[in-house]
């Protein structure tokens, strides 16, 4: 008998599954006016969980990265060590969960997924996203299983460092191509249009990329890489849910103890970012989001009955359209990495004259990383006190936060805090820029938004948890919990686990 054919009044005494789900780029402030147009899972979630509709991330760079990881471990960038998506270290760029050997390895704390094994041997962990860095951080180190999709294979893929990469179904899923030749037309235009309100379809501001217009439908058979694009699409997380199921029938049924699942709908980033937060596109991935996760907690209550738990939160929130803010009357833009780059090389220039190469090592908003021959230059302070203030004079750097001048993060408050938070020796950029607000700096987006400054609607995101066997524990943890460093705390507190530091985070919510 296959696991899927198991009879259903084995869910009564199935043990546990405890699922948390990120919706990548996912702010507070949209969703605000978003959530009266829900009605699949995220509906269900919050008439019949517990909904908090603003909780902060507390440091200062609000990356997929750092906010994956700070979800699956409880502990700031500082601590984990995940200080950005990119950064240098011993002077070569390296990105988040790439890490040399495991993909893990880069993180510096265990989190969950070591947490739960030990309570819990009988149990699994298993870790899904649409990125690699998404999936390889969101339970923390070494899950038995990360699965994410690859843009260079059209599918799935793993890691031979988790012990079950080499499971059948595994290979199964990780060999098969998704389809990305087809047309996205929204499921309903009027309904769009409603969710929208005075932004049109084909706005200012909006990306065109690769023969993906401004304007709905979108034909993924004209662009060049369709492979590449299907992740700003509702195809994506659709295969994300498919493959969460296949995890839990092929893994999960069976086991003897609480389970985690952790699961990252990446298509909402991918939207924001080539048609903004506002956009048509970005809205409808959103509302077939609700829709796939209806499925997916139907799905769980034929298993599990009551028994499973479900977080959904996000790993940061986004900027509105620069050309939104404009027409309202703000001062607003996109603040490029190469003028940065040639504003702050430009004055290193004015005081030392010519470098073998370049003073500076490389921008990766909002970092800038200047180089060991800068940095070991006797006159190197001079150099960094032209390239401050000619960086402060660049149109909406409203300030540069030099990351030398920390020494304990408890002796800041306010920006320099958070940036502070932010930090890790060996990965923090040499400076830190701040963009007023509405602005944000740019490694290569010229269209759509990002996330990358400690302004509130970029660090405000909404949490929901629905537990159908312990709705006044969803309610109590949803209402205490204001940061998105205490979400991997009160799971495993709720659970009897004890997560390094913090043991005390949503205890007086019970057990
Ligand atoms: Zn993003």
């Amino acid at each position: 008998m296959k696991a899927t054919e198991l009879p259903k009044n084995k869910s009564a005494n199935r043990p546990e599954l405890v699922v948390l789900i990120v919706i990548d780029q996912w702010p507070s402030w949209s969703f605000d006016s978003d959530k009266e147009h829900m009605t699949g899972g995220i509906a269900k979630m919050m008439t019949e969980g517990a909904f908090n509709p603003r909780i902060e991330i507390p440091y200062a760079l609000p990356l997929t990265g750092p906010g994956h990881a700070t979800l699956g471990s409880g502990a700031l960038p500082m601590q984990h060590g995940i200080v950005a998506n990119r950064w240098f270290e011993n002077g070569k760029m390296v990105a988040a969960g790439a890490g040399a050997g495991a993909p893990y390895s880069q993180l510096q704390t265990e989190g969950l997924a070591k947490a739960w094994r030990n309570k819990f041997p009988g149990g699994k962990v298993i870790a899904i996203g649409g990125k690699g860095r998404a999936a390889t951080l969101v339970t923390g180190k070494r899950p038995d299983l990360a699965l994410w999709y690859e843009a260079d294979k059209s599918g799935m893929a793993s890691h031979s460092a988790y012990p079950l990469h080499q499971k059948a179904w595994v290979k199964e899923l990780t060999s098969e191509k998704l389809p990305n030749k087809f047309e996205w037309k929204p499921r309903s235009s009027e309904k769009l249009a409603s969710m929208a309100g005075e932004h049109v379809d084909d706005a200012l501001g909006e990306g065109e990329v690769d023969h993906l217009t401004r304007a709905f439908p979108h034909d993924l058979s004209q662009t060049q890489s369709p492979h590449k694009r299907v992740r700003a699409t509702p195809a994506l997380d659709r295969l994300l849910f498919s493959t969460a199921r296949k995890a839990i029938e092929n893994e999960l049924l069976d086991v003897n103890e609480t389970s985690l699942l952790g699961l990252s709908l990446s298509a909402h980033d991918y939207a924001g970012h080539i048609w903004g937060q506002e956009s048509w596109e970005r809205r409808e991935v959103l509302l077939r989001a609700d829709e796939g996760l209806g499925d997916f907690l139907s799905f769980l209550q034929q298993h599990y009955g009551k028994n499973f738990t479900v977080v959904l939160t996000s790993d940061h929130g986004a900027t509105p359209l620069v050309e939104n803010s404009i027409s309202k009357g703000h001062d607003a833009s996109r603040i490029l990495a190469k003028d940065v780059f040639a504003v702050a090389d430009a004055a290193a220039r004015s005081v030392l004259g010519t470098p073998k190469t370049t003073w500076v090592l490389g921008v990766l908003s909002p970092n800038v990383f200047l180089s060991d021959e800068l940095k070991n230059h006797p006159r190197f302070k001079e150099a960094k006190a032209a390239m401050l203030s000619a960086l402060v004079g660049v149109k909406n750097i409203q300030d540069v936060i030099d990351t030398a001048s920390f020494s304990d993060c408890n002796e800041l408050a306010g920006v320099k805090l958070a940036v502070c938070k932010t930090t890790f020796s060996g990965r923090t950029g040499d400076l830190f820029l701040l963009p007023t607000p509405l602005s944000w700096t740019s490694n290569g987006y010229r269209s759509g938004t990002h996330h990358n400054a400690p302004h509130n609607y970029e660090r405000e995101i909404p949490l929901l948890i629905y537990s159908p066997s312990r709705p006044q524990w969803a309610e109590c943890i949803a209402q205490s919990i204001n940061k998105n460093v205490d979400v991997a705390h009160a799971i495993a507190t709720s659970f009897g686990i004890p997560l390094e530091n913090r043991e005390n985070v949503g205890k007086q919510c019970g057990i």
